[in-house]
Formats: structure tokens, C-alpha cells, sequence
């Protein structure tokens, strides 16, 4: 789908927006979602405006990986790690994408059940 530049993650990246901010690189930001369904909740997304994950292009490789390894360092630093904590990724309005910026979600601090709803 094409990227809309004016959706609030867009606007996170671009300090238009505030956010708890757990990490920043030149690839990823992280930051704590504002409706946390978890004691830990946060979001880590790519600078490169990607849509949805399955508008990530073979040119996006390596940011995909860079978002999960800092999906697992930010759990560590925040010492939810060991305990457990599941991620996802929510892709297309039908699996519940709300924003349509490519985000990585990290919960823990509480049982999780399986399956998903
Ligand atoms: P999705 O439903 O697209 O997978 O997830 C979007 C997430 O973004 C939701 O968990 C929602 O709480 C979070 N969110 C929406 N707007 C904002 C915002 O303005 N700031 C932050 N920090 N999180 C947001």
C-alpha cells in the first residue's frame, strides 16, 4: 500500500508527536505504546517509511532484522527478558494494523495466552 507520510508514527519520527522514547539508531525508533496491554509495552518501528510488513522490500532486509534484534536488547535493558515477552506484528486492518507505519509490538510482565484473539 502506499505510505501516508501524515500517520502518528510518521509524526513520533519526526518529534511532532511526543512519545516515551525507550531507544533511538539511525535505523529503528523504540517507544512505550500509549494504550499498553501488558505491564511492558512498546513499539519499535523503522525510519523508512514501510507501510505494513508486507510492503517491506527485499532492500529492507536488514532493517527487519535490526527490529527484532532491538526488540530483544530493549527487553533485556528493561529486564523483562528473561521472564518472557511476545511480539508482534499486526499486518493489515483484518489482523488489527491501526497505523499504517510498520511497528513492532513487545509485551510482557504478564501471562500470555495462545492462540491469539
Ligand atoms: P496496531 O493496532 O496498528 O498494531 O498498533 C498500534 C499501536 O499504536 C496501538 O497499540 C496503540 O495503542 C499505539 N498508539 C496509537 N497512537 C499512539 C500514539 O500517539 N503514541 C503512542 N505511543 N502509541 C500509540
Amino acid at each position: 500500500m502506499t505510505y501516508d507520510d501524515s500517520n502518528v508514527f510518521a509524526r513520533i519520527l519526526r518529534k511532532e508527536v511526543p512519545a516515551r522514547i525507550l531507544h533511538e539508531d539511525h535505523l529503528c525508533l523504540a517507544f512505550a505504546d500509549i494504550t499498553p496491554q501488558a505491564p511492558t509495552h512498546f513499539l519499535v518501528i523503522p525510519k523508512r517509511p514501510i507501510a505494513r510488513l508486507a510492503d517491506a522490500g527485499a532492500e529492507d532486509k536488514a532493517v527487519l532484522g535490526h527490529l527484532l534484534w532491538a526488540a530483544a536488547d530493549i527487553a533485556a535493558r528493561l529486564g523483562v527478558a528473561h521472564d518472557g515477552f511476545r511480539v508482534v506484528i499486526n499486518n493489515g486492518a483484518r489482523a488489527g494494523q491501526s497505523v499504517f507505519h510498520l511497528h513492532v509490538h513487545v509485551l510482557a510482565g504478564r501471562d500470555m495466552a495462545w492462540p491469539p484473539g
